[in-house]
């Protein structure tokens, strides 16, 4: 009997249910993980306890789901959700079930799950119950749907990405009736909301196999989700750079944004970049992105195109700490490995993320915020407020930006009155 070391809060928490006459186990995804060797984000337990029994056995409790069966029980400061077993009615609208039923039976809560490698249970008693031979599967390294593709993927369309995004998860392939389901029943997947969508995708692009995305062309779901991704030439070139980026949200959603926006356009050029951002932005709003993502993917879609200095550039200190102006020094080792992501220049991105560094480390300012003087210093000195002076303190930040030593605070004075003819 496969052994799987249950943390000491799931035992209890299935110990106690099972101790007032209920059957319980964990369920999913953890079990999934621990076969694989992998540690569990979290842990699920299913229950043939109903929720309000369930309730009365823990102290402290959550309503999170109740109508779907679903408390969480708090123990040390972490939440465990318990589900009854269940069964899903019909799915009208290709999301939700419009019904559920509780059952006292295992195998029908086993029956509503997608992928045989996510619906197995374990507890220490019986240790691991599979009935759909999802540990061949997982042996064979193969996503395949519970039951009738067909009408798993009818019932909820989002198991086609969930599908996608575990296969690129785990390097798995999909099993032959699954990926035919999938591409035919892909134009569901307009009845599942943007967040929900945006989600899969997420967790597609940071798994190890962000390349998987090529299956979102090769089944034709991004005609309905990412139609820009159809008119990609090169989605042999959007996989690399993806491939070979860092696994960071922002870096690999920008990169998935300027290969549908800058990229689909062969003789992009550094002008055009604004456009490309607005586009990116319309990409992300479209997915329901937050603002953050949103911003940092057109902020370096706008810079994506800029030419960065060589090693043997006499200016290239500069160059970089403008660069750094417009980006943002938290930002600048991102937006590096974005370019590099892309091109070829290894040896230039890593030489200017260098020089950055030195930068940073040296204080030297960057921005209007570092700058030795503001505008109070200057309305102090007699300076009227307005635009004049908005405009010296730029033209101040110009200097310092090419000139490092100039950042204190009486030089900037003297510049000040030098630039603005006041004494
Ligand atoms: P992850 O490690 O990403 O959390 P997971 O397999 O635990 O992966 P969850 O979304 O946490 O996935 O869902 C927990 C379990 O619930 C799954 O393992 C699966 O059995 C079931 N499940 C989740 N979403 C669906 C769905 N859309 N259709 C059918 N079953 C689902
Ligand atoms: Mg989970």
């Amino acid at each position: 009997m496969v052994k799987i070391q249950l943390p000491e809060n799931v035992s209890y928490i299935i110990g106690r249910l099972h101790d007032a006459g209920y059957e319980a186990y964990a369920v999913g995804g953890c079990v999934r993980d621990c076969i694989l060797g992998n540690t569990p984000a979290d842990w699920d337990i299913t229950t043939s306890a109903y929720p309000e029994q369930v309730k009365e056995l823990f102290n402290r409790t959550i309503d999170t789901g109740i109508k779907h069966g679903t408390v969480t029980i708090m123990l040390h400061g972490e939440g465990y959700e318990v589900t009854t077993y269940r069964i899903d009615g019909d799915y009208h609208d290709g999301r939700h079930p419009d019904s559920v039923s509780f059952t006292a039976s295992l195998d029908e809560d086993l029956k509503r799950r997608d992928f045989t490698i996510n619906a197995f249970v374990y507890n220490n008693e019986n240790g691991i119950i599979d009935l759909f031979d999802g540990l061949s599967d997982l042996d064979n390294k193969i996503i395949r749907c519970v039951g009738n593709p067909m009408e798993r993927f009818t019932e909820d369309a989002l198991r086609i990405l969930r599908a996608l995004r575990f296969a690129a998860r785990f390097s798995f392939t999909i099993d032959k009736a699954t990926l035919e389901a999938a591409k035919s029943l892909g134009p569901r997947l307009a009845l599942v909301s943007a967040e929900r969508v945006q989600c899969e995708l997420d967790k597609l692009l940071l798994s190890d196999n962000p390349g998987f995305i090529r299956l979102l062309n090769e089944l034709e779901l991004d005609k309905i989700i990412l139609p820009e991704l159809c008119r990609l030439s090169d989605i042999q070139g959007l996989c690399s750079a993806l491939e070979k980026s860092p696994k960071d949200h922002y870096i690999r959603w920008t990169l998935l944004c300027y290969y549908l926006t800058a990229g689909l356009d062969k003789s992009a050029v550094e002008a055009d970049a604004p456009h490309y951002a607005d586009k990116a932005k319309q990409i992300l709003r479209r997915l329901k992105f937050d603002n953050k993502t949103i911003d940092t993917a057109a902020l370096f879609i706008k810079n994506s195109l800029r030419k960065l200095p060589s090693p043997a550039d006499a200016h290239i200190d500069t160059k970089l700490r403008r660069l750094m102006h417009d980006i943002g020094k938290d930002n600048i080792e991102s937006y590096l490995s974005f370019r590099a992501s892309f091109c070829n220049e290894d040896e230039n991105y890593e030489h200017c993320l260098i020089k950055c560094i030195e930068i940073i480390e040296a204080k030297q300012c960057t921005c209007l915020k570092e700058l030795a003087l503001n505008g109070r210093d200057l309305t102090a000195e007699g300076y009227a407020e307005g635009h004049a002076l908005g405009l010296l303190l730029e033209e101040l930040l110009n200097r310092v930006l090419e000139e490092p030593s100039l950042n204190n605070h009486e030089t900037l004075l003297t510049l000040a009155a030098e630039l603005s003819n006041k004494k």
